[in-house]
């Protein structure tokens, strides 16, 4: 494993001397007014995680100017050895005071992009991925919305092997059943801190799971946006001695968490929705249904990117609101995608619902994979087929035939051999990134593959 550290070299490029431009100047003026005594200057690793250099504030003109060289090689697929120097420079409009931090530990965050030695954008870094495949959809004259739905479990600290779900709500409960209602207005008054914009917040189904959804944005927001919520709950549950878990599939028997992504494509202007057709049933546009279309024909190599894990093909099983089947529908959540119903005046919220991703996944990279997707079924044209409005979980295996409706791969290996075969998928991850991933998580399956379970002891223990 690498080190969750990132080793400084050293803190000045020689490159040649640059010029502060204004929004950085603001900043710098903003972080001492808002009595910020350290930054934290984040990237995200291939497999999702944060990675971090804590600078103090008197630092942060040099790094605005210049960025920051830290060690590749040490970050989860990032470089090789012989490729490590290189520098993060941060995007300044992320800046954000992390609102649980106080006094002489008070500490904002910038989100950074890495480059190489030379300047030239760095094509292991996952935002970088994501910004790419963005350019791409604004050459095509679009831009890309998404907002997403991620659940998460609540679970008390103890010294049991077993996770002890921290209350006994049901979905929509009220106090005093939900005792978490505290703990996720917490959360959302942090991510309102940093101008998370929060539409609401309730219990889900599960014994102590927990959904809070915040308005769509840019596709790169979004993504930030995500890894920004993932801590936040992690660092609001830690206050109130939880566990903030986002693991698909915690405990087996019951509803996994899921991040359900919403997406829609808009005119150059941001302001014309392309996916809504009065005249449509659905109230979709041919250029959504090419957009759904591509997402289905790849759905089995997309899941190896938005399900990652092992554990999230635990999530992906019928009986549980959890996609199976590779189909689409409006009232049928066993559907792969699906479509919100409109309401009248709201144009601009016609969108499609991608229901596999789950909270385990890379956000940057799990978004830069449906977009590609999508945009393949427009670039080739591709029609739907027909919307399935039962639930597909009753469906046997004639029936599936029948209809042509697919099924999602049932393992994390299966989805890796699916994403090997797929050009697009692994384009939109880059040459670079596919190979680190792929090798991340063969080595994550070869682990699990290994081990004996508790399942196989009582199961074959005497009976073989
Ligand atoms: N928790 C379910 C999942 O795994 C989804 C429940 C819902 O429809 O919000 O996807
Ligand atoms: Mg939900």
């Amino acid at each position: 494993m690498p080190s969750p550290v990132v080793a400084i070299l050293t803190c000045i490029p020689s490159r040649k001397e640059p010029i502060m431009d204004t929004a950085s100047k603001a900043l710098l003026e903003r972080a001492h007014a808002d009595n910020v005594q350290f930054i934290s200057l984040q990237l995200t690793d291939i497999v999702g995680a944060i990675k971090n250099i804590t600078i103090p504030l008197h630092k942060l003109d040099e790094v605005l100017e210049r960025g920051i060289w830290f060690d590749g090689s040490s970050i989860e697929g990032f470089a090789r050895i012989h490729e490590s120097d290189m520098f993060m420079m941060p995007d300044v409009g992320t800046y954000r005071v992390l609102p649980w931090t106080e006094g002489d530990h008070r500490v904002a965050r910038i989100i950074c992009d890495a480059h190489r030695p030379d300047g030239a954008p760095f094509d292991g870094d996952p935002r970088g991925a994501l910004r790419r495949v963005i350019q791409r959809t604004e050459k095509m004259g679009f831009r890309f919305f998404t907002s997403s739905e991620p659940e998460f479990f609540l679970f008390r600290k103890n010294d049991s092997a077993q996770p002890v779900p921290h209350d006994v709500g049901g979905y929509f409960d009220f106090s005093p059943r939900d005792l978490a209602s505290e703990v996720r207005q917490d959360i959302i008054l942090a991510l309102e801190a940093m101008q998370i914009d929060v539409e609401r917040g309730h219990h889900e189904v599960a014994t102590a799971q927990h959904e809070i959804n915040f308005r769509y944005s840019d596709a790169l927001t979004a993504a930030d946006n995500l890894m920004t919520f993932k801590y936040t709950v992690k660092a609001v549950a830690q206050a109130h001695d939880l566990y903030g878990v986002f693991m698909p599939k915690p405990i087996a028997g019951i509803n996994g968490s899921g991040m359900h992504t919403h997406q829609s494509l808009f005119d150059a202007t941001g302001e014309t929705n392309l996916f809504y057709d009065a005249k449509d049933n659905y109230k979709l546009t041919s250029l959504a249904y090419n957009f759904l279309a591509g997402q289905l024909a790849h759905a089995r190599a997309l899941a190896a990117v938005v399900a990652p894990t092992v554990n999230s093909y635990k999530r992906l099983v019928p009986g549980y609101e959890a996609p199976v089947y590779i189909c689409w529908g409006q009232i049928n959540r066993s559907a792969l995608i699906r479509i919100p119903r409109y309401s009248p005046g709201r144009e601009k919220s016609t969108r499609i619902e991608l229901r596999c991703p789950d909270p385990s996944c890379n956000p940057y990279l799990a978004v830069a994979a449906m977009l590609a997707a999508g945009l393949d079924g427009i670039e080739r044209k591709l029609q739907a087929p027909a919307p399935i409005e039962e639930s597909a979980y009753e469906f046997n295996e004639e029936e599936l035939q029948k209809r042509s409706i697919g099924v999602l791969p049932g393992s994390l290996d299966e989805a890796l051999r699916e994403l090997e075969n797929d050009a697009v998928v692994r384009d939109a991850l880059g040459e670079h990134i596919y190979r680190a991933f792929v090798r991340a998580k063969r080595r994550e399956w070869d682990e699990y593959r290994l081990q004996v379970s508790a399942w196989e002891w009582t199961r074959y223990f005497e009976a073989v």
